[in-house]
């Protein structure tokens, strides 16, 4: 499909930034658009931007609103799975435009249903509760695993009940997860946290013989640290976790949130360590890229939460769970998955290749279609010189490179991509 630059800055256009103009504005409206953003931006200055405005995407490419193409290998940040805009998805999600966008959870959703249901049937879960983000699906875990401390355990009074996290984790940015994130600098200048954490290093055996305390009721963990600068879970590591877990009845909450969704080469990556989790959150890749996050657990969890102990007006709406059945319609297919592993597998050996030739890569971290590139001090520069060659990746930390492909990526856009990184890679170091 061809990319139509006009429309593009029409499309622009009618975003009628500056409230006078809108859709058919005439050039003018650039100037006082312009003006406006140089007086006070109207978004808030909360994220560092890349200087790119992106307005369409199909596949696996993205197109600036100057009719450039870009090889999209960020996929929105491990959310758009499919890559974007694909078409079963956006199929389910017209059909449903046409007949409900929202009713509130006082009534019964036919789709949420479906998409529990799916959920329940593909992972060790029983139960699934839904709502619009990640943050959202953590906070709902620790309230959860708060409410079996007070329900089941009888851990309650002024001490809270304790749940066990892990340095340079990323949970999120609300309150109770930004506490419950291990990483100072998303906590700085927030404080008062939300007590009740407690921090261990990651993949750490010999400190896990800290980790059972008197009110320890829960440990949250993700199995490869994806905002962390992509370090995967080592697996005695976990298998002492889970051991631990199990003995002294705290519940194993992973945070699948970046890992879910086929992201990881399997369904979920807990499947990769031999173990079942009592709690699991996902979001990202759930929609494809329309909000939709989830909070699964055991029935033995689950049950303690009871009408009006937990909510959310969007969550789980008709439009959103559809974009989430379908999506998972065809990431569950073993075939699709197979096919990740193998793309998976073919980018790491790709990447092999590139390291054998620029020392400046010192690691290849990850698994499946998640995967970093150690690169300390030359990483921010990569993905600048990749962004010169049209090809989009990310940062994970200041040191890591962060490879986020489509699912779907095909043998000739991975060729492309590392085509891309050994000329960018020729220039940094000549
Ligand atoms: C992105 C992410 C979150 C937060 O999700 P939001 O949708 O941004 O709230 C939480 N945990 C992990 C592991 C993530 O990657």
């Amino acid at each position: 499909m061809l990319f139509n630059h006009d429309k593009a800055s029409d499309f622009v256009k009618s975003l009628d930034l500056d409230g006078k103009g809108g859709a058919g504005s005439t050039g003018s409206s650039d100037t006082a658009v312009a003006e406006a953003v140089e007086a006070v931006n109207p978004v808030m200055n909360t994220y560092g931007r890349f200087p790119l405005t992106l307005v369409k995407g199909s596949g696996s490419y993205v197109w600036d609103d100057q009719g450039n193409k870009y090889l999209d290998f960020t996929s929105g940040i491990a959310t758009c799975n499919l890559g974007h805009t694909p078409e079963k998805v956006k199929q389910k999600v017209k059909e449903q435009l046409d007949e409900l966008w929202h009713c509130s959870n006082l009534y019964h959703i036919p789709n949420q249903e479906q998409l529990a249901g799916a959920l329940v049937q593909y992972t060790f879960a029983d139960q699934v509760f839904f709502c619009n983000s990640g943050a959202e699906a953590n906070e709902g875990a620790i309230k959860l695993a708060r409410k079996y401390a007070s329900e089941v355990k009888g851990i309650a009074g002024d001490e809270p009940a304790e749940i066990v996290t892990f340095a340079q984790s990323f949970h999120g940015r609300t309150m109770a997860t930004l506490s419950a994130t291990g990483q100072e600098k998303i906590q700085q200048g927030f404080g008062p946290l939300v007590k009740g954490f407690r921090y261990l290093p990651y993949n750490d055996v010999a400190a896990l013989d800290d980790l059972v305390q008197e009110q320890t009721v829960a440990v949250l963990l993700e199995l490869v640290q994806g905002e962390g600068g992509i370090v995967p879970a080592d697996v005695q590591w976990v298998q002492k976790l889970v051991e631990l877990c199990k003995q002294n009845d705290i519940l194993l909450m992973v945070d699948e949130i970046q890992t879910g969704m086929g992201r990881s080469g399997t369904l979920f990556a807990y499947e990769q360590y031999g173990f079942e989790p009592d709690v699991m959150t996902v979001a990202k890749g759930l929609g494809s890229g329309i909000p939709i996050g989830a909070l699964l657990a055991k029935e033995k969890v689950s049950r303690v939460l009871q009408p009006g102990t937990h909510g959310s007006t969007f969550g789980g709406n008709p439009l959103a769970t559809a974009a989430g059945l379908a999506t998972l319609d065809i990431i569950s297919q073993p075939d699709f998955l197979k096919q990740v592993q193998e793309a998976g597998d073919l980018l790491q050996q790709q990447l092999k290749g590139l390291q054998a030739e620029f020392s400046c890569i010192q690691a290849i971290r990850g698994k499946g279609m998640l995967v970093g590139l150690y690169m300390p001090e030359h990483a921010a520069k990569l993905v600048e010189k990749l962004r010169d060659e049209h090809i989009l990746v990310l940062l994970a930390g200041p040191q890591v490179v962060r490879i986020l492909p489509p699912l779907t990526v095909s043998e000739e856009e991975l060729n492309q991509f590392i085509a891309g990184c050994k000329k960018a890679l020729s220039q940094m170091t000549s």
